[in-house]
């Protein structure tokens, strides 16, 4: 959904959107939609900005960082934020009120992608590090078998240099 600068300037544009897996694109490996990505809210004009204020939930699933197992992620959240436009001019820059990092970003042309500013959202929703249990296991570094579900000698059979050393001494 293109949320137009000229609709704005009539009036405040409400948007209640369902995206299906697969509409956004979150270039980001490992990680899946696995619901509709429902996004709701208002976009207005303030100053020399566009406010955009909601909510938005769905489901992903990501990898967990040590099995690389799914992880569900159940992701709600509501955002405020301000888009100024990168081709402004002047006068927009003194109608400009300064605004915290986390809730200012940029846009250019003539209007805003809602699926871009969902996408930024849910993106910085997540765990940078997200594992599947806390005790979580891991895959073997040698073998590459989950030791969540499987069991390998490697720990046992790799070989302690200070044994190798002993060897070397009495052969
Ligand atoms: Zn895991
Ligand atoms: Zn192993």
């Amino acid at each position: 959904m293109f949320i137009a600068l000229e609709q704005l300037q009539d009036k405040p544009v409400r948007f209640d959107e369902t995206f299906a897996p697969g509409v956004v694109d979150y270039a980001t490996p490992g990680l899946r939609q696995i619901s509709g990505l429902h996004v709701k809210g208002i976009a207005s004009i303030l100053g020399a900005e566009i406010h955009v204020q909601g909510s938005l939930t769905v489901q992903l699933e990501t990898e967990c960082a040590r099995c690389l197992d799914p992880v569900a992620q159940d992701v709600k959240r509501t955002f405020d934020l301000y888009y100024r436009s990168l081709d402004e001019s002047p006068e927009a820059d003194e109608l400009a009120v300064p605004r915290g990092e986390e809730e200012l970003a940029f846009f250019s042309g003539d209007g805003l992608q809602l699926e871009d500013v969902a996408k930024e959202q849910v993106l910085l929703s997540l765990p940078m590090r997200a594992v599947c249990r806390t005790d979580c296991k891991g895959l073997c570094p040698q073998c590459g078998i989950n030791r969540n579900r499987e069991t390998c000698r490697c720990a046992e059979t790799a070989a302690d240099p200070r044994w190798e050393a002993l060897k070397k001494i009495r052969s």
